[in-house]
Parts: structure tokens; C-alpha cells; sequence
């Protein structure tokens, strides 16, 4: 069977006839939750029934949630070959934020990353990317599917009965901003990235503005250099933590592939839209990267960049020796920054108690003893 999410709607239209199929069954799909033809009423009866032979509308099962006393949701999202896949909602006061994973694994074997830890185990398709966020946005945000009249009801799908018990109503995709941060790199998994933003975009779909996707990479500089050249742009995010060549090597290997000015160099080509910033992640690492010179190298590294740092003070995890700088040093850091014109926040650790945080993302569970509620 193939799966539905993995296609963007021109391809369906050529595969559909008549082509109009196509827009018929995303909206179906993306903004009426249906997960089984026999609900879309308005196609023919056995266009129903040869559909569901052949696509799968189905999302894929949540393995096992972890819920964060902050509110913040881990979730294993389980995949056809049995692997996990790693997604973290985020409730926040303005708009929540659903967290995604571009990979199995990670290949840059960044050295405080736990994921780093793991070497890449595959590439995530563009439906396995996308149904990450509609996994999270059902289980948090859109309240039950209406069917048409005389369609089976809801409540026999486990899907929609999640759906019914979802924390407020929301429209679509104007209701999250997705943030491509989880496990993996997403330029180093660059076609299946793209796709799946295009179709989290389309306006039949979830409809997500640009605006509302953030990809966030080590710096893959050739692949930034690519995606500076689509139609369609994400906002940007680049992960630095070390403001020198020398720092950025030992942490971070792809900077010896493509070092820090010329990955900077590939940055201030990137086109922004008017008052557009370009995020640069900093991950302050106790007596590492959190020393006032390294903010003033920070600070010389970005001048004529339109950027916005948001600094991360590491998460900790056994297996990692670095540490958390302390509070006192996370500011001064910051006010560095600041003096110099440069805006700068510092990142709340969100779901540290569940794994969630930024670099946690890790296959913990397997040992774990169940400490954390887990509905499924
Ligand atoms: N590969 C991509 C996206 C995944 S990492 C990238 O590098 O941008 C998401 C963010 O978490 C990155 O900014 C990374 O620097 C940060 N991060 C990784 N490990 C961390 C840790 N232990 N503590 C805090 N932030 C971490």
C-alpha cells in the first residue's frame, strides 16, 4: 500500500482521474482528519473501495507519549519498520509548537548531542516527516472529525476517539509553528525535507505558512546554498555553539568540511523577506563556550547578518561530560550579546524531566523504568 502522506498534490493529480481527486481527498485527509475513505461520502462508492486498497490514510501509531510536568509531550511515533520516530510538543503562551524529526539518528556526530551519539540509522521518508506533525497537532489541538451523515461512526476509529479528547479546538495550520529540531539533519536529508514542507504548506493541507517552519542545521553549507535557491523558504536556523574555527572543529565536525566564514558567507547570500531574521542556536557549555570572549567573538562573527541568537544552556545527560554553565554566566553571556546590538534570549529548557529537550532525543526509553504517564 502506499502511503498518502508521501505525496505532494500535483503528483496526485496525475495519478487520480479525474485529477480534481487530488485536492478532494487532501482536504478530506489534512483538514477533516479522516483516516478512512468509507467517511468521504462525496466519492463515487467504488472509487472508495479501490482507494482504500490502495493508499494508506492511516497515521501512524504513538508508540509511547511522555508528558513533561511543563506541559511539553514527548511522543515515539512507531514507523512501518517498527523504528521511532522522536516528536515533541511544545505548548507555549502565543502559539504552541510542534518539534520534528528529519531522521533516524543523526550522521554529524556533534559531540553534546545525544542524538550525535547514535550515528545515522536512515533517512525519514516526506510521509513519515509529515505525519509527525499531524500526529501532535491531532493529539493536542483539532477536535473530533464531523463525518457526513450515515458514515461509520467516529468512535470506532482509536485515531479520532485521541482527536475527541484534544486539549482545545483549533483551526489548521495557523495554530502551530513546526520547527524541524528533532532528531537528525534535515539538509542532510534534503529531498524528503523539502517535499514534506511543501505539503505541510499546501493550502489544501494543513496550509502552514512559511513563516511558521523553521529548519534548523549544523551547516551543510552546499545544501543551504540550494535551499536559498527554492521557491518556497523556511525561516532558518543555523547551529553554531563554537564562535571560532578551532572550538567548532572539536565540537562540531561539519565545520571542518565547511568552516565557520564561509558558512557565515553562505548565510548573508540567504534572502530574507522584510524583517525576516536569520536564528542562530548557541549551546552555552559550562567553562567550553560560555566565556565573554567567545560572546564577543559571536558578536564579530555576525556583524551584517540579520540574526537573532537564541542561546541554549546545554542539557545535560550522563553520557555527555560537559556541563550546564552557571546562571550567572548564561547572562553575562547574553548581556554581551545585547550590548552589542545583537538580539539575543535565552532558551527555556522545556521537557528536561521527559527527554524532550534540545539534544535529549535519544533511544531512552528502552531501559527507562516508566516513570512518566504514558497513554498508549
Ligand atoms: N541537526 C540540526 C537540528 C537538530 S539539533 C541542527 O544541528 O541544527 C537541534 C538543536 O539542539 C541544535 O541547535 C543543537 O545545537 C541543540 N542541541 C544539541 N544537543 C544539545 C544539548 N545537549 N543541550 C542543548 N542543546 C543541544
Amino acid at each position: 500500500m502506499k502511503s498518502f502522506f508521501d505525496y505532494e498534490k500535483p503528483e496526485l493529480a496525475s495519478i487520480f482521474d479525474p485529477p480534481f481527486r487530488a485536492t478532494q481527498i487532501y482536504k478530506a485527509v489534512y483538514q477533516r482528519s479522516f483516516d478512512d475513505f468509507a467517511l468521504m461520502t462525496d466519492l463515487p462508492k467504488a472509487s472508495r473501495a479501490s482507494f482504500s486498497v490502495e493508499w494508506n490514510i492511516k497515521l501512524p501509531s504513538v508508540h509511547r507519549r511522555f508528558d513533561s510536568i511543563d506541559g511539553t509531550r514527548r511522543y515515539l511515533v512507531r514507523l512501518q519498520d517498527d523504528e521511532l520516530a522522536e516528536t515533541v510538543y511544545i505548548p507555549e503562551e502565543s502559539r504552541d509548537t510542534i518539534c520534528i524529526s528529519s531522521q533516524i539518528g543523526c550522521a554529524l556526530a556533534c559531540t553534546f548531542c545525544l542524538t550525535g551519539q547514535l550515528g545515522l540509522t536512515r533517512h525519514l521518508s516526506a510521509g513519515e516527516i509529515v505525519t509527525q506533525a499531524l500526529v501532535a497537532q491531532r493529539e493536542n489541538l483539532v477536535p473530533r472529525p464531523r463525518p457526513s451523515p450515515g458514515a461509520p461512526s467516529p468512535e470506532a476509529s482509536p485515531c479520532r476517539a485521541r482527536a475527541s479528547r484534544a486539549r482545545r479546538p483549533l483551526p489548521g495550520g495557523e495554530a502551530f509553528n513546526i520547527v524541524l529540531m528533532g532528531m537528525g539533519e534535515p539538509l542532510h536529508n534534503y529531498d524528503n525535507v523539502m517535499k514534506a514542507i511543501r505539503i505541510l504548506h499546501d493550502k489544501d493541507g494543513l496550509n502552514m505558512s512559511m513563516s511558521r517552519i523553521t529548519l534548523s542545521t549544523a551547516g551543510l553549507l552546499p545544501a543551504i546554498e540550494r535551499l536559498a535557491a527554492e521557491p518556497m523558504i523556511p525561516n532558518l536556523a543555523i547551529s553554531l555553539t563554537g564562535a571560532t574555527n578551532e572550538k567548532r572543529n572539536e565540537l562540531m565536525p561539519i565545520n571542518r568540511r565547511y568552516p565557520i566564514e564561509q558558512l557565515l558567507d553562505a548565510v548573508r547570500r540567504f534572502p530574507l523577506k522584510h524583517r525576516q531574521r536569520v536564528t542562530f542556536e548557541y549551546v552555552l557549555l559550562g567553562g567550553v563556550t560560555d566565556a565573554p570572549e567567545d560572546a564577543l567573538h559571536l558578536v564579530k562573527l555576525l556583524k551584517g547578518i540579520r540574526a537573532k541568537v537564541n542561546l541554549i544552556p546545554f542539557n545535560e545527560a550522563e553520557e555527555l561530560s560537559y556541563r550546564r554553565p552557571l546562571d550567572a554566566a548564561i547572562e553575562r553571556f547574553q548581556q554581551v550579546l545585547i550590548e552589542n546590538n545583537i538580539s539575543a534570549f535565552v532558551r527555556k529548557n522545556r521537557g528536561n524531566d521527559i527527554s524532550a529537550a534540545c539534544g535529549q532525543l535519544k533511544k531512552k526509553w528502552a531501559d527507562e523504568p516508566q516513570r512518566v504517564s504514558c497513554s498508549h
